[in-house]
């Protein structure tokens, strides 16, 4: 007889806990899609700086493109940097006065909003 007393593909412990409350899930989702925003910022700089190299070589007018993504990532920037962590209310990405980018724990507490997010995706814990 195989051994399938264990259950299979038990998740981690330390990614599923009945600790993981409703409001926390959903900041932890928030707190993700706040930095996915502000990743696709920073990643598409390049292509904005080759579309202000184009117009500027055409001698057209640059001012509505850069006002606009300006204006996309200073949103993006603000949201992200009041997003606070569900366990110690402080705020999230932010330290002391820079933000961290790369963060994928509170930079006060260490909540894992990335693994709880995932948890929440793969299981549907909350909703
Ligand atoms: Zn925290």
């Amino acid at each position: 007889m195989p051994d399938n007393l264990q259950p299979r593909n038990r998740p981690d412990p330390d990614l599923i806990s009945p600790r993981i409350l409703p409001h926390q899930a959903a900041a932890a989702k928030a707190l993700r899609r706040a930095r996915s925003r502000m990743m696709v910022c920073f990643w598409t700089l390049p292509l904005y700086m080759l579309a202000i190299w184009m117009l500027l070589t055409n001698r057209r007018e640059t001012d509505a493109i850069m006002f606009v993504y300006m204006g996309v990532w200073a949103g993006f920037a603000l949201d992200m940097a009041r997003r606070r962590c569900p366990l110690c209310k402080k705020q999230f990405y932010v330290k002391h006065v820079l933000m961290n980018l790369r963060a994928r724990r509170c930079v006060h507490c260490g909540f894992d909003s990335h693994s709880v997010a995932e948890a929440v995706d793969r299981d549907g814990v909350t909703q």
